[in-house]
C-alpha cells in the first residue's frame, strides 16, 4: 500500500486526504493547527459554480487609476508590499490579457463544472448536509446601470460556458429578498451555485470523515519536511516530517498548504511566484439576515449569513503576509451596507484576516514537483479553493495515478515554469 503524507489541512489537503484514501492509500494528514482553521475558515462559503472564470487583474487604464488613487473598495494596496510581489504581480498582469485569460478559462471552466458535484458525495458521507443551501448566490446591484451591464455579464457567461443566471428588476428582488430595506438597481442571481453556514465546520466534517474512515490526522510542523533514505526498504527514498508522535516517514509527501506553501519550497529549490491577496471577515447580529448570500457589488463585500452571525467578507488588500491587520475595506463598506441591509451590531469575534494564495496564471499546481522523487504540489487555488479542493484533488490523485489529459497537464507543475522556477 502506498504511504502518503499531506501537509496542510485546509479544504485543500482534507480534500486530497479523503481523494488518496479513496484510492487505496494510508494517509497522514499532517498540521499545526486543527482543521480548516486559517483560509478554509474565513472565506464566504461559496461554492462558486458561477465563476467559470477566474479573476483576472483588469487592464483598463479608468480601474486601475481608482486602485491606484485608493478609490476603489475592490482591491486596496500597501506600496511597500506591492514593490516586492512586482514580478508575481508583472506576472499575473501578462496573463490577464484577454486571450491568454480566455485559454486559461476553457480549464477553470471545466473544473468550476465538477465543483459542486465533487463536493456531493463529501457532504452527504460527513453528515454535513445541515450547512449546505442550494438556493444561489446573488449580485446585488444599487443602480440600473450597474444592474444592467451584470446582467450582459450574466449573458455572456451563459453564452461562454452555459451558467445558468436569473435576472430580477429592483423590486421584484426586494419581494424575493425581504432583508433588503431600500430599493436597489436589481439582482443577478447564480441559482447552480451552493452556499456553506460554517466553511470551517464542513472542512472539519470532511476531516473527521477522514479520522472515521481509517485516516490519521497529526499536529506538526510542516517545516520540518525532510527527504531521507533512512530505514527504507530497498534504499528507496522517503519523505519524513516531525509530529507530535514523534517523526513519521512516507514514500509520498503532498503540500497542500495554501499561502504558506512558498515558504516551505524555497527551502528545496523551488521560487514560486504568488500574490496574496489578503482579505478580511467580520460577524453581525443582524435581526433578519438575508436569504442568500449575496455580492453588494458597488463595495465589493459578500455578506453570508453564517451559523455564528452573518459574516462580512472584503476585496483584496496587497499587503505581506505579516502586516498589521488594517480592515479599511470592511470599515468602509460598514455604512454603506447598512444603506441597504440592517446588518445590526458586530458581534464579539475579533476581525478575522487571511490570504487568497493566488497563482499569476489564475489556475493551482496539482501533481508532480519537478525536480523530487515523491512530492508533489496541490495549492495556489486563489479565490476559490473552498470550491475547488475536491475537484483539483481528483487531478492530483490522476497524475499520481500516472494519467494525463489536458487538465493534468494544465495543472502540472513541471510545465509552469512561467510561475515557478526550480
Ligand atoms: C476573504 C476571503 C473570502 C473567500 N471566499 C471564498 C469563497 O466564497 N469560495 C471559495 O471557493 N474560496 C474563497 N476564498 C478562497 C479560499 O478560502 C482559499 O482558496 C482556500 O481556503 C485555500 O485552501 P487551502 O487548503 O489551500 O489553504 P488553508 O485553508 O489556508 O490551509 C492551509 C493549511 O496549512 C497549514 N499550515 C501552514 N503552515 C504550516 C506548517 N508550517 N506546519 C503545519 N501546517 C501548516 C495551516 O494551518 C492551514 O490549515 C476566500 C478567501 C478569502 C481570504
Amino acid at each position: 500500500m502506498r504511504e502518503t503524507i499531506v501537509l496542510g489541512a485546509g479544504m485543500v489537503g482534507v480534500s486530497t486526504a479523503l481523494a488518496l484514501q479513496a484510492r487505496g492509500h494510508a494517509v497522514t494528514l499532517v498540521d499545526r493547527r486543527g482543521a480548516g482553521e486559517e483560509t478554509s475558515h474565513g472565506n464566504a462559503g461559496i461554492i462558486q459554480a458561477e465563476a467559470a472564470e477566474p479573476y483576472a487583474i483588469p487592464r483598463d487604464v479608468k480601474t486601475l487609476m481608482r486602485y491606484a488613487l485608493g478609490r476603489s473598495n475592490d482591491v486596496t494596496y500597501d506600496l511597500a508590499s506591492m514593490a516586492r510581489m512586482l514580478p508575481a504581480l508583472a506576472s499575473y498582469f501578462r496573463f490577464s490579457a484577454p486571450a491568454k485569460h480566455h485559454e486559461i478559462a476553457k480549464t477553470y471552466a471545466q473544473l468550476i463544472a465538477r465543483s459542486t458535484s465533487t463536493h456531493e458525495p463529501l457532504i452527504q458521507a460527513s453528515g454535513a448536509d445541515n450547512l449546505i443551501r442550494r438556493d444561489g448566490f446573488a449580485m446585488v446591484l444599487r443602480d440600473d446601470a450597474e444592474f444592467e451591464a451584470s446582467a450582459r455579464e450574466a449573458e455572456r457567461l451563459k453564452t461562454l460556458y452555459g451558467i445558468q443566471s436569473q435576472t430580477f428588476d429592483g423590486a421584484s428582488y426586494r419581494r424575493e429578498e425581504p432583508a433588503l430595506i431600500t430599493p436597489i438597481g436589481g439582482a443577478v442571481v447564480w441559482p447552480n451555485t451552493w452556499t456553506c453556514s460554517d466553511p470551517g465546520g464542513l472542512t472539519k466534517a470532511y476531516a473527521q470523515l477522514f479520522e472515521k474512515q481509517g485516516g490519521r490526522f497529526l499536529t506538526g510542523d510542516a517545516s520540518s519536511l525532510k527527504q531521507t533514505s533512512a530505514g527504507r526498504a530497498g534504499g528507496g527514498s522517503a519523505w519524513q516530517v516531525d509530529t507530535e508522535e514523534g517523526p513519521i516517514t512516507a514514500t509520498d509527501a503532498v503540500i497542500a498548504l495554501g499561502p504558506w506553501a512558498p515558504e516551505l519550497l524555497k527551502r528545496f529549490g523551488y521560487g514560486v511566484k504568488m500574490v496574496l491577496k489578503r482579505g478580511y471577515h467580520g460577524h453581525f447580529q443582524a435581526s433578519l439576515s438575508p436569504r442568500r448570500p449575496f455580492l453588494d457589488k458597488t463595495n465589493s463585500v459578500v455578506l453570508s449569513p453564517m451559523t455564528n452571525g452573518l459574516r462580512m467578507t472584503s476585496g483584496a488588500a496587497l499587503v505581506a503576509q505579516n502586516a498589521p491587520s488594517n480592515p479599511v475595506q470592511l470599515d468602509r463598506a460598514i455604512s454603506n451596507v447598512r444603506e441597504i441591509l440592517d446588518i445590526g451590531a458586530p458581534t464579539q469575534d475579533a476581525i478575522w484576516v487571511g490570504h487568497r494564495p493566488c497563482l499569476p496564471d489564475m489556475l493551482p499546481l496539482a501533481g508532480r514537483a519537478p525536480k523530487h522523487d515523491g512530492l508533489w504540489f496541490h495549492f495556489g487555488h486563489g479565490h476559490q479553493g473552498f470550491t475547488l479542493g475536491p475537484a483539483t484533488s481528483d487531478v492530483l490523485l490522476d497524475a499520481m495515478d500516472g494519467r494525463t489529459d489536458a487538465i493534468t497537464t494544465a495543472l502540472d507543475p513541471r510545465y509552469r515554469s512561467a510561475i515557478l522556477s526550480w
